[in-house]
């Protein structure tokens, strides 16, 4: 009986890792000894035992989603204050993290000088598509160029658009920090265009539209990608001083206080 028990319980681990069940695999033994204390019937285990199975693989498909969507670092929007910055519309961004607009394809446009959250609020929208299920790819724009570059260079660009094509929110960050040269300017362009019969964009700038030109190296692509970006598009523009600068400034007063009236004499 022993022998038979033994033999059984390897068999199904075999089966269970075989199946690619690894929460079955780890948690069976322990249900169904809880399932026994508790009187319960075996179509109550088994159900118990694809729960567990189905919210792990949920939790391990979430945290692969955030991994490969390239976050710089992990913000949300609870971390972020809009009374620092009332300029940014609270109810639409609390309107847009439930994500709506991917269905639609509609794009969001971040415009707003240095230090003014751009990046944040991309980044709490990004990880709360990635909570949806979707797939998301978050860029700087100069690295989205680069990697467009040189998978030119290597003859594999068709198979890096190809990937990005399949995205359901693209990110890119800081456009209009580094001006892009004609190449770069113009893959990203087809970059854009693509995604825009397909995919959602998420754009953060420094710049205001009118001189978009002197960052994308020609009037004509910067009117064809303002042409896409805005269509189907929600602004928002965050005004006023960097959150950076004004945090440092309030972190430094008192420590500069109480340093003078020590350092003075
Ligand atoms: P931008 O992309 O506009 O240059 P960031 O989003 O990188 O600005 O913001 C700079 C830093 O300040 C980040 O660490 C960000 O989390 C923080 N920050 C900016 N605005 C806010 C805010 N309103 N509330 C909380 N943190 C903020
Ligand atoms: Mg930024």
């Amino acid at each position: 009986m022993k022998k038979t028990e033994t033999k059984s319980t390897v068999l199904l681990q075999h089966h269970l890792k075989t199946l690619k069940l690894p929460t079955m695999l780890a948690e069976h033994e322990k249900v169904a000894a809880r399932c026994a204390t508790d009187n319960m019937d075996h179509l109550a285990f088994l159900l118990q035992l694809c729960e567990l199975e189905l919210i792990d693989r949920e939790r391990r498909a979430a945290d692969r989603r955030l991994k490969s969507a390239c976050f710089p670092n992990h913000k949300t929007l609870d971390a972020f204050d809009f009374k620092a910055q009332p300029s940014l519309n609270k109810v639409l961004i609390t309107e847009l993290m439930r994500g709506e607009y991917i269905d639609k394809r509609e794009n969001i446009l971040l415009v707003g000088n240095s230090g003014t959250g751009k990046t944040h609020v991309a980044t709490a929208l990004g990880i709360a598509a990635c909570g949806h299920g979707r797939r998301v790819r978050f860029f700087q724009v100069t690295e989205l160029i680069t990697q467009l570059m040189e998978a030119r260079e290597e003859r594999v660009l068709m198979r890096l658009r190809k990937q990005l094509s399949k995205l359901d929110l693209l990110i890119l960050d800081e456009l209009g920090y580094v001006p892009a040269s004609k190449v770069g300017s113009e893959l990203l362009f087809d970059v854009i265009s693509t995604a825009y019969e397909r995919n959602s964009l998420i754009v953060t700038t420094n710049l205001p539209f009118e001189n978009w030109t002197e960052v994308l190296s020609s009037e004509r692509l910067t009117g064809a990608t303002l042409d896409r970006l805005t269509h189907r598009c929600h602004i928002l523009e965050a005004s006023g001083e960097s959150y950076r600068l004004r945090d440092a400034k309030r972190r430094k007063r008192p420590v500069r206080s109480s340093q003078s009236e020590t350092k003075t004499k």
